[in-house]
């Protein structure tokens, strides 16, 4: 860990004036490098958030910080090409009529040399195993290839962190095993920071710290050991836990002595044998 990458300090929004905020006074510091999973029910905010993080709506009160520097009009360029996203609908993010033009688009657009585009598109697909599609056209892609595509063109602008919006929620499990296996892969050679907003638990079980946002508000940021002990309390926010605390209180509830600690599904059946 290398310090704070990005940071909120109490950050509001709402979507007009009249109406209630959707995200009330948000703070958090995120290190270099930490894989940081967000969960909370619909409507709590998430994607907001996701979206002031990198500078597509603007808070009315609070700010953001990226890398030290205030997110505002100026800086905005910067942080977008620091902060990437992926979205959740794999067809709404294409531009490119090839999949080496859409690499591409988003250097066009900061003047990257010609030379230096070409290579870094090349080196983009090949981190994504994408190498073979270049000349593809993007929507005939299967899923998880496209959000593949869409990750190589956020890797081609050397990002420090990337904003996953239930980014595998839309695609098999084949596709999201694949879109998973990059960014691990991804973060594990550029020390990214990785943002994923998930429903899926096993998923989230993998990262170092998980917010948990409830109507608007970041109710609790901790480790997933500790979130998943939340059992009662986040299945009242209409919110799931792993199977493995489910079976692990079933069995606590039915006179086994388990360990009042989280166990994950290797944990559980290693004590359970
Ligand atoms: P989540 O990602 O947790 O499902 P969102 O950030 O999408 O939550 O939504 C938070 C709240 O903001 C919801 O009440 C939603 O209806 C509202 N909202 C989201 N997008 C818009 C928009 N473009 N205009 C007005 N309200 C919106």
């Amino acid at each position: 860990m290398v310090g704070e990458v990005i940071a909120a300090s109490g950050v509001s929004f709402k979507y007009a004036p009249d109406e209630a905020d959707v995200l009330s006074n948000i703070s958090f510091a995120i290190e270099q490098g930490e894989w940081i999973a967000m969960i909370g029910p619909n409507g709590s905010g998430k994607s907001t958030l996701a979206k002031i993080m990198n500078g597509l709506l603007a808070p009315h009160s609070g700010t953001i910080q990226v890398k030290g520097e205030t997110l505002n009009e100026e800086t905005v360029w910067n942080v977008r090409q620091s902060v990437g996203m992926v979205f959740q609908n794999p067809d709404n993010q294409f531009v490119g009529a090839t999949v080496e033009d859409d690499v591409a688009f988003g250097m066009e657009n900061l003047g990257v040399p010609r030379p230096e585009m070409i290579e870094r598109v090349e080196h983009a697909l090949e981190e994504v195993n994408m190498q073979a599609y270049k000349q593809h056209e993007p929507a005939k892609l299967s899923g998880g290839q496209k959000q593949r595509v869409a990750l190589a063109g956020i890797i081609a602008l050397r990002p420090d962190v990337i904003i996953m919006d239930e980014a595998t929620a839309m695609l098999d499990p084949m596709g999201r095993y694949e879109v998973i296996e990059a960014i691990e892969r991804l973060k594990e050679r550029y020390n990214l920071t990785v943002i994923s907003i998930t429903h899926d638990l096993d998923e989230a079980a993998e990262a170092d710290r998980i917010f948990v946002m409830n109507q608007g508000q970041l109710v609790k940021i901790a480790p997933p050991e500790e979130i998943f002990l939340m059992g009662e309390e986040l299945m009242g926010m209409g919110l799931d836990v792993p199977f493995s605390q489910k079976l692990q209180k079933a069995l606590s509830t039915r006179g086994f002595a388990v360990p009042e600690t989280y166990l994950d599904e290797e944990d559980l059946l290693q004590w359970l044998s």
